[in-house]
């Protein structure tokens, strides 16, 4: 068997390894989310990420269904999917339970998604997401909580207002629109699908493909804009209530956007995308809006539900971008040397004392000379180096070396405790 290859050490096409540090980012990112929403009185719940692939048949975007899914048949003939999104999830989670939770059900998922895409900036087959969701009830009151609390992450997060633009728009309005403009059903999806691929193709090939939806003087776009139609109207300024209340709350970065539709088809009312204002990160940041028929899709009654989410690849260099992205530490705080093997006991027993108060802290077993240890923790990142063995235990002395400052101490083995969680800021 010598002859063969070795195995290739890349991760499969579009999935990421996450060494140590690269974890202890996104985990430090995704808790001041997590804490942000408990705060707020959201709940986290969970799922498997394998479905069955029907969930996804009727209600997703026909190009994830179509294109994206990652899809078999398991070893019983039954259709899998990976989940490609959380909330066909959610609705069948809160379908199967709708007569025992207290609505409105306010929850949050943090966890893997999966689809089938060309790798690219801000797109990968695996990522994270982070799914918020206000499920029973209707009108702006959750629409304005649901875009609100989207707005708050990213404060939680550091962000300003100029450093992204919440763009809203709404579904009914859109449905309005294209039917005064005497669109079919068919012809104002497909015209909705143009207006989500907008943003990814050149002016003027927006504006020759939209021709096509000029069935009376004005096609749905110049009928949102500029008015004169009852139903178009009162939508529009239903959404303008809303940013004036947004406004209100010192929201500057809240604006209009008619060319905002979604990709997913089960999205009713309000629809709103979040961008980062630096064009080096085009993709949206954030998206979400109301999906009122899609619980209905178990059986019983609609529900009304609004949610939105976010990815950690865009979510990330968005915060690199805005030098954002939070401090982390990984690993000991604490190296515990020691001058002898037969030392280890003893060390091991003193490492313990400053666990016990919460200080991470490592003991060298391999059997290295002290200078060689002081090396691997200065490698490893280590702030404190402190050999312990018989003479310390004798004595009641240590020498604590702070290794950022190239500074040594000798200190009473009474004090050393109090010392490190002063020196480390705990
Ligand atoms: P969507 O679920 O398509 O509405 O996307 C919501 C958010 O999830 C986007 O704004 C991105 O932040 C993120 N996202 C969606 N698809 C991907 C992907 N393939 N790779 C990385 N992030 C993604």
């Amino acid at each position: 068997m010598t002859d063969r290859k070795p195995l290739d050490t890349e991760p499969y096409k579009g999935v990421r390894d996450f060494y140590p540090e690269e974890l202890a980012t996104r985990r430090a990112v995704f808790e001041v989310i997590r804490k942000a929403l408990l705060l707020r009185g959201f709940e986290e719940y969970d799922a498997s990420p394998l479905e069955r692939s029907e969930l996804y048949d009727r209600k997703t975007s026909e190009e994830i269904v179509n294109e994206q899914t990652y899809t078999f048949i398991d070893r019983g003939d039954r259709r899998v999917t990976l989940r490609p999104e959380m909330t066909p999830t959610l609705a069948r989670m809160v379908s199967a339970k709708r007569h025992e939770l207290v609505f409105p059900v306010r929850w949050f998922n943090i966890g893997n998604r999966f689809r089938y895409e060309r790798p690219q900036k801000g797109r990968l087959r695996e990522f994270y997401q982070v799914d918020v969701d206000i499920i029973g009830i209707p009108g702006e009151k959750a629409e304005g909580e649901a875009v609100v609390t989207a707005y708050d992450l990213l404060s939680a997060l550091g962000a300003k207002d100029q450093d992204f633009t919440i763009r809203i728009s709404s579904r009914v309005l859109l449905n309005a629109a294209t039917e005064a403009a005497g669109l079919t059903s068919e012809e104002a999806a497909r015209y909705i699908a143009l207006l989500d691929r907008k943003a990814k193709m050149p002016e003027a090939q927006f504006d020759q493909e939209r021709k096509e939806f000029r069935k009376t003087d004005r096609d749905p776009l110049e009928l949102i804009e500029e008015g004169g139609n009852e139903a178009v109207d009162t939508e529009r300024a239903r959404l303008e209530g809303l940013l004036e209340a947004f406004k209100a709350r010192g929201m500057e970065n809240v604006v209009f956007d008619p060319t905002i539709v979604r990709g997913f088809l089960y999205y009713t009312g309000l629809v709103f995308e979040i961008y980062d204002t630096n064009p080096e990160n085009p993709r949206a940041l954030f998206g979400g809006g109301r999906y009122d028929e899609l619980v209905s899709m178990f059986g019983g009654q609609p529900i009304p539900a609004i949610g939105f989410a976010f990815g950690d690849v865009t979510l990330m260099d968005f915060l690199a971008t805005h030098n954002l992205l939070p401090a982390v530490k990984s690993g000991a705080e604490v190296f515990v040397g020691t001058p002898d093997e037969s030392d280890i006991p003893l060390a091991q027993e003193f490492a313990q004392s400053l666990r016990d108060v919460g200080i991470a802290t490592i003991v060298h077993v391999s059997g290295k000379g002290l200078g060689d240890q002081v090396k691997e923790a200065v490698r490893r990142n280590i702030p404190f180096f402190v050999a312990y063995g018989k003479d310390e235990e004798a004595t009641h002395m240590v020498r604590v070396k702070d290794l950022a400052r190239s500074e040594e101490e000798s200190l009473e083995i009474n004090q050393v405790v109090k010392h490190l969680l002063q020196a480390l800021g705990k």
